[in-house]
C-alpha cells in the first residue's frame, strides 16, 4: 500500500528506518508512510510502546508509564492527516474530577474542570485564592497561543526563535521565573499553587526550578481536559502501531538495534540481531542520551559527545509499583496525588541530596473506578509512582528497594490503602535502576534531559540531529519535549524536515550537501529497497504485528 502511494506521486520511495517503537516513533512512522516513504520500524521490545505500553499480567493491566492522556488534539491531527480517525481507534474517557490532591499539611482538593465548581473549591481551602482563577486561565490562554509555534517548529538555532519575535512574548513567557513564582502572583495558599503546579513532575522536575513558561501544563488540564484511553495508554501505542501497519509501514518486534552504519558522518544503515538494513535516513525514538552512548560512536559526536552528556541536567527518575489487589477501592480516585509535607525538602532530596525520602510524596492510580476490564471482577489495579533521584552513588537499589517498598506501603495508607500487604496479588516493582538496565534509559531519567532553558528549544537536541548526517531524533529527548503532546509534536516536525530534505535533494541533479552545522541526508537513489528486501528475506520475514 505504501509503495503504491509513493508510486502515485511517480517517485521510488525513499528508505527511513525508525529505532524505536515507542508513541513518538510510531507516530513518525505513520507520518512518513502517508508521504510516501518506505518506512521500517525496529523495536527492541516484544511489543510496541516503549514507556507508553501496558503491562498484563493474570488479567490485571497497568499502565507502565503515562496514565494522564492530555491533550488529544495533536494525535488526532496526526490521525486525520494519515485518512484516519483517533476516535475510531480509541475511547478516549474524559475523566470528571481530573484528580484529588491530598495535602499532608490538612487539606484536599478534588480538580474538577466545572471552573465555577472548582472556584467553589478553592475558595473552602484558601478563600482569598479562588477570584484570581479567571486571570490564571485568561493569561494562560494567551501564554499557550504564544508559545504554540514555537512548539510546532523545528527551533535548529537562535535565529529560528527571533523569527518568531520572542521577545515581544518575553513578558508573557517571562523566562526569568519559574512555575511557582510565577503562580504567587494568581494564588497565595502554597496548597493553591501545589495544585497548579505539581504538573511540573510530569517534566520529571521542581516547580520551584521549572521554567515558568510551564504553567500551561495545569493549563491545559482545565481548558482541553483529562483523558483516560480505554484499557490504558498502551491502548494509543496499539493503535497507532495499526494505523502504520495499515500505511504500508512494517514493525519488528524483538530486533534492538545493535549498530549505527555510519560512511564518515552520514547513517547509512543499522546492524541488528538479523542483519544489516541500509537506509535513505535514520529516525532515533530510542532514549537520546543511552541511543547516543552506545550506537553512535564517540568520536562522531561533536555537540553531545559522552563527556558532554555527563555534564547535562537529567530528570527524576520513578520508584514504580504496579499492585493487583483482592478488592475494589471504589472510595479512591482515578487518580489521587499526595503531597508531602515538606514538599521542597522532598524535591531537594530528588534533585540536589540524591538520597530516598522517609515520607515521600506520591501519585496512584486506581483506573477500574473508570475502566473496570483494567482488573479482574472484584480486584483492582494499582499504579503507585513515587518520583526518587535518577540513578546515583547515593543510592544503591538492590540494597535500598525492599525498604523503601515498606515506605511507600507505609504512606499509602495515608490516601486511605490499608492493609495491602494481605490483600496483594499481584506485584511488581520498577527502580531507577530496572529503568536504565531493562528499558535503556540513561540514568534512568525516567523524562530524559531535564527541561531547563539551557536544555529547550534550540539548545534541546535538534529534530534534524546537528551532530550526524541523514539521522533524525523524535520522542522525549529532542524538541519540544518529553510528555504525550509534545511527543507527537516532535513526531510532526520530524517528519516535515524529512520530507523537506528529500524534496529539496530530488530537486538537485547531483548528490548534495552540507552547509554549516546544518545538515540532511544525501539520498541514495535506488539501493535500498532491494537492500530491504534481501533483509527480509534474511529474516523469513520476521516482522510481527502489534
Ligand atoms: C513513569 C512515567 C510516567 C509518565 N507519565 C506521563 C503522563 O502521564 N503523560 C504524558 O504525556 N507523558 C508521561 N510520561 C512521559 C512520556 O510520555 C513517555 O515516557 C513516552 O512513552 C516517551 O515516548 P518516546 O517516544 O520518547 O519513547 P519511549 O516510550 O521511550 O520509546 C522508545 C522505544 O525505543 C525502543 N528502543 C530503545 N533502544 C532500542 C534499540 N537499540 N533498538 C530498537 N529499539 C530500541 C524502546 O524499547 C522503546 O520501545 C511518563 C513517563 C514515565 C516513564
Amino acid at each position: 500500500m505504501q509503495r503504491r502511494r509513493a508510486e502515485r506521486r511517480g517517485s521510488r520511495a525513499k528508505k527511513v528506518v525508525i529505532v524505536g517503537a515507542g508513541p513518538g516513533g510510531l507516530a513518525n512512522a505513520m507520518l512518513l508512510a502517508q508521504a510516501g516513504f518506505d518506512v521500517e520500524v525496529l523495536e527492541k521490545q516484544a511489543h510496541v510502546g516503549g514507556r507508553t505500553s501496558t503491562i498484563s499480567e493474570n488479567g490485571f493491566h497497568f499502565d507502565l508509564g503515562p496514565t494522564f492522556f492530555l491533550y488529544p488534539q495533536v494525535l488526532e491531527s496526526i490521525f486525520s492527516s494519515c485518512g484516519m480517525d483517533l476516535d475510531d481507534e480509541v475511547d478516549l474517557i474524559r475523566l470528571d474530577p481530573h484528580y484529588r490532591l491530598l495535602f499532608e499539611e490538612g487539606g484536599e482538593l478534588e480538580i474538577t474542570p466545572d471552573i465555577e465548581l472548582l472556584k467553589k473549591r478553592i475558595a473552602a481551602l484558601a478563600p482569598g485564592d479562588a477570584q484570581h482563577l479567571d486571570r490564571f486561565m485568561s493569561d494562560n490562554r494567551e501564554k499557550l497561543a504564544a508559545f504554540k509555534p514555537i512548539l510546532e517548529s523545528p527551533m535548529e538555532s537562535l535565529k529560528d526563535l527571533l523569527g518568531l519575535s520572542l521577545f515581544e512574548m518575553l513578558p508573557l513567557l517571562r523566562p526569568w521565573k519559574s512555575v511557582d513564582q510565577d503562580l504567587s502572583t494568581y494564588f497565595q495558599d502554597p496548597r493553591v499553587r501545589l495544585a497548579f503546579s505539581f504538573q511540573s513532575k510530569y517534566l520529571g522536575m521542581s516547580p520551584f526550578r521549572c521554567p515558568s513558561l510551564f504553567t500551561i501544563l495545569s493549563f491545559l488540564e482545565y481548558e482541553h481536559g483529562v483523558f483516560h484511553p480505554r484499557g490504558g495508554c498502551g491502548a494509543v501505542s496499539l493503535a497507532m502501531a495499526r494505523a502504520a501497519e495499515k500505511l504500508g509501514v512494517r514493525i519488528h518486534l524483538n530486533e534492538p538495534v545493535e549498530e549505527i552504519i555510519f560512511e564518515g558522518r552520514k547513517a547509512v544503515g543499522v546492524r541488528s540481531s538479523t542483519g544489516v538494513r541500509t537506509c535513505d535516513a535514520l529516525v532515533v525514538n530510542a532514549d537520546f542520551a543511552h541511543a547516543m552512548s552506545h550506537l553512535v560512536p564517540n568520536h562522531l559526536r561533536k555537540r553531545w559527545t559522552d563527556e558532554k552528556l555527563e555534564r547535562k541536567k537529567f530528570s527524576c527518575s520513578t520508584f514504580m509499583m504496579y499492585l493487583g489487589v483482592e478488592g475494589r477501592l471504589d472510595d479512591l480516585a482515578h487518580h489521587t496525588i499526595y503531597l508531602a509535607d515538606d514538599y521542597r525538602q522532598n524535591l531537594r532530596e530528588i534533585e540536589d541530596d540524591h538520597v530516598l525520602s522517609t515520607q515521600p510524596s506520591f501519585y496512584v492510580q486506581n483506573p477500574t473506578v473508570t475502566d473496570p476490564e483494567m482488573a479482574p471482577q472484584g480486584m483492582s489495579s494499582l499504579y503507585v509512582l513515587v518520583p526518587v533521584t535518577h540513578q546515583h552513588p547515593n543510592v544503591d537499589w538492590t540494597r535500598d528497594t525492599e525498604d523503601f517498598r515498606k515506605v511507600v506501603v507505609r504512606q499509602l495508607e495515608k490516601v486511605g490503602i490499608d492493609d495491602l500487604d494481605r490483600r496483594i496479588r499481584y506485584e511488581k516493582i520498577l527502580t531507577p535502576s530496572h529503568w536504565e538496565t531493562e528499558q535503556g534509559i540513561y540514568r534512568g531519567a525516567t523524562f530524559n534531559l531535564a527541561h531547563t532553558w539551557g536544555q529547550m528549544l534550540s539548545r534541546r537536541p535538534h529534530n534534524r540531529f546537528e551532530d550526524l548526517e541523514s539521522v533524525y531524533l523524535v520522542g522525549g529527548g529532542t524538541h519540544p519535549g518529553s510528555g504525550l503532546p509534545v511527543i507527537f509534536e516532535s513526531a510532526k516536525i520530524t517528519s516535515q524536515l524529512i520530507e523537506e530534505d528529500a524534496q529539496r535533494v530530488k530537486k538537485k541533479t547531483f548528490l548534495p550537501f552540507r552547509s554549516g552545522s546544518q545538515t540532511g541526508p544525501t539520498w541514495q537513489q535506488g539501493t535500498t529497497m532491494q537492500a530491504s528486501r534481501a533483509t527480509d528475506a534474511a529474516t523469513g520475514g520476521m516482522s510481527k504485528t502489534a
